[in-house]
């Protein structure tokens, strides 16, 4: 990777730390779900609206290191308006990438500034809490519609 694309990758990471994108919480979510990592001491709380198998609303709370805050505001961005099985295919896709099993590809955009952090195995941790945390919303979500 060249010096510029680190740097621009920096950039990114310390960009949504400072400025998280959909913090915050949803007065009716249809799923939530808490996430914890103890390593660091990350604790993120997800809230998710879902309508029609489709992710029409998504904020977080919580505090964390930057790496993490960061990864929970880039992937709200990046899941908001897909639908559920197109954001889990994604959160999927990123585990391999942070984890180095996959490249990330040009659609991921963003995303990539955070496949850094495979070179730092306690930070992949930091990279994926928000990305479970989801995951597990959405599991939750599904469970609802199922009853109806
Ligand atoms: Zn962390």
């Amino acid at each position: 990777m060249s010096l510029d694309l680190r740097e621009l990758y920096q950039e990114v990471i310390l960009d949504h730390n400072r400025h998280p994108r959909n913090s915050g919480e949803i007065e009716t979510p249809t799923a939530t779900a808490e996430g914890h990592n103890p390593l660091c001491g990350d604790e993120i709380k997800v809230y998710l609206r879902e309508e029609g198998g489709r992710i029409v609303d998504l904020k977080f709370s919580g505090h964390g290191c930057a790496i993490s805050t960061a990864s929970a505001s880039l992937m709200t961005e990046a899941v908001l308006g897909k639908s559920t099985q197109e954001a889990l295919a994604l959160v999927h896709q990123f585990q391999r990438v942070v984890t180095g099993k996959e490249e990330p590809t040009e659609e991921m955009g963003e995303l990539a500034a955070l496949a850094g952090v495979r070179d730092y195995p306690v930070r992949v941790k930091c990279a994926t809490l928000a990305w479970h945390t989801f995951e597990e919303a959405i599991v939750q979500s599904g469970s609802e519609v199922s009853t109806e």
